[in-house]
């Protein structure tokens, strides 16, 4: 029976790894899983929390989770599967805080692992020429910003939202409106600590273990659990100067902000997006913000148009307000936004940072943030960027809904390091254009789940269509072959890795990249 049994789980995996003697059921393994001696502990109850993420569209139930306490915990672990050879029963998901959107820290009839529970050394920040903080790859970046600040300090780059994970957002990228400058998350780390799919415990960086440490950035947990990370600092400011602006006509706001990316003296943050069915935006705007204008500003009539805002921010320390000021006034004077919708605001530099856990707050309260996710985050090149946005926002999104807001900046590519496993377009200025949609359950209409998914649809059928070289961010596909394509020419590469680091694809399964051992 055990030949025959092997027979099949070779058939069916394609593996012909002469290690493999034996199909063993993932009971079985769990059930040796727990002879090991964690300093954590492994769950065998079904726990809601591990099958659901924001997207709210995909719901797998693993197994069994794992609560690390130690990086020994998780390479014991994965080394014990590894080991049984037991690639096609016992797949493992690092979860981070859960804020994938369609089950990618999910896997079902699996293994989890909860990254939130590692607890490393305490977290170090180093000051000097190149200032580091060492952290968990299980830390929020929340808590990264308050650590770092005690210091003086903080990343160059963040995300726009902070309750995510470091091991989370590395997988990806991390893009917010500092990556036109300073690149995404991923540039911005020095050092990593990963748990490979054999169970091997390795420390990479640019010198050392060059090629696991740009795999694992932007890999999507396909190479190795990230268990530690040393991110650059640099000296943090006190304060922010936020402002947005609105524009009519897409081609003076990108042409604006195009601008604005390329110049080496300019704001530090730079972002926007659309707005479509807004009724009132001006007045929305007005608990936050102050008018430059107030007389014209109330006179502005939003309804039924379609607007651009671009949104800008500039750091600085309330003894250099005055220095700030002028090099405001000097950029805003170079560009060709209504006059009449220039509006300003100081904070803190944690309120701006942590800006959307503010509405985090509200939505909850509202029932409104545990709702299905159907988001699209794409990368489109600049030479393409009218026609996308003519179709797209003129044509494809329907006037009469409003589900959420859509994100569109530029950055700059030359920033960006090309030897991570993230793709992007290839020309040296793209933009992030993002559909950040909530459904309302139960509705039919057009805030239905169905409703937006079509819609998402009708983009990226576009897209092939019109033979834009656009890319998926916080990519979702169903067949290798798409991977294929969304990879192009770095698909041979990365299958490399994935042979030598995880050669039994038992990691990020939720990605639906590897199915089989390599
Ligand atoms: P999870 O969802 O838990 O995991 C994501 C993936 O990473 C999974 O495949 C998982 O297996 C893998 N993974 C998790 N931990 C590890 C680890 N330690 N080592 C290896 N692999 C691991 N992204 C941006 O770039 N910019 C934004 O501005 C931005 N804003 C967002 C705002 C909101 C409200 C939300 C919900 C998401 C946003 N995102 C943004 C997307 C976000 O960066 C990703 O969804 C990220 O993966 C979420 O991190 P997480 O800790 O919740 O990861």
């Amino acid at each position: 029976i055990l030949i025959l049994l092997n027979f099949i789980h070779k058939a069916n995996t394609g593996c012909n790894n002469s290690t493999i003697t034996s199909f063993i059921p993932p009971y079985q393994i769990l059930s040796s899983l727990q002879t090991l001696s964690l300093d954590g502990y492994l769950s065998l109850k079904n726990n809601d929390n591990t099958a659901k993420d924001f997207g709210n569209i995909y719901h797998f139930p693993p197994l069994a989770v794992l609560h690390p306490k130690t990086v020994s915990d998780i390479s014991q672990t994965i080394k014990h599967i590894y080991e049984t050879g037991s690639s096609s029963v016992l797949k493992v998901a690092a979860r981070g805080h859960g804020h994938s959107l369609q089950g990618q820290s999910q896997v079902h009839g699996g293994l989890v692992i909860n990254m939130e529970s590692l607890e490393g050394p305490e977290m170090k920040v180093y000051s000097g020429e190149f200032p580091y903080v060492d952290v968990s790859g299980g830390e929020l970046w929340i808590n990264i910003l308050h650590g770092t600040l005690e210091h003086g300090l903080a990343p160059k780059s963040w995300t726009d939202y902070l309750h995510l994970t470091v091991g989370g957002t590395l997988s990806n990228a991390g893009i917010s409106g500092q990556a036109f400058r300073h690149g995404p998350q991923i540039n911005n780390i020095f050092q990593l600590q990963v748990v490979t799919g054999k169970g091997e415990v390795v420390t990479c960086s640019e010198n050392k273990n060059a090629e696991l440490f740009h795999g694992v950035l932007g890999g999507l947990g396909q190479f190795g659990i990230i268990t530690r990370a040393t991110i650059s600092l640099e000296p943090a400011p006190k304060m922010v100067k936020w402002i947005r602006v609105l524009y009519s006509k897409f081609s003076l706001f990108s042409k604006d902000q195009e601008y604005l990316i390329s110049l080496e003296n300019t704001f530090d943050y730079i972002e926007g997006f659309v707005i479509i069915n807004r009724n009132n935006i001006l007045n929305n705007w007005s608990s936050s913000f102050s008018p430059k204008y107030p007389i014209q500003a109330s006179q502005f009539n939003s309804d039924g148009r379609i607007l651009y805002c671009l949104e800008m921010a500039k750091y600085f320390n309330p003894d250099e307000a005055e220095v700030m000021n002028q090099s405001v006034d000097q950029l805003l004077s170079r560009l060709s936004y209504i006059l009449p919708t220039l509006f300003l605001s100081e904070v803190p530099y944690v309120e701006f940072l942590d800006r959307v856990h503010v509405s985090e707050k509200k939505l909850r309260a509202k029932g409104l943030w545990e709702v299905p996710h159907p988001w699209l985050n794409l990368l489109v090149q600049k030479s393409e960027i009218h026609d996308f946005a003519e179709e797209v926002f003129g044509k494809i999104l329907n006037k009469d809904t409003n589900n959420g807001p859509i994100l569109i900046y530029p950055v700059n590519q030359t920033r960006w390091n090309s030897k991570t496993s993230l793709v992007t377009p290839e020309e040296d200025v793209f933009y992030l254009v993002a559909f950040l949609s909530s459904a309302v359950p139960s509705s039919t209409g057009s805030n239905s789940l169905e409703y937006i998914l079509t819609q998402n649809q009708r983009i990226l059928d576009f897209c092939k269509h019109a033979k834009l070289k656009v890319k998926q961010y916080l990519p979702h596909y169903t067949t290798q072959e798409e991977w294929k394509t969304h990879f192009g020419s770095s698909w041979e590469a990365f299958v490399e890795r994935k042979t030598t680091y995880d050669p039994l694809a038992l990691l990020a399964p939720g990605h639906r990249i590897f199915q089989k051992s390599m």
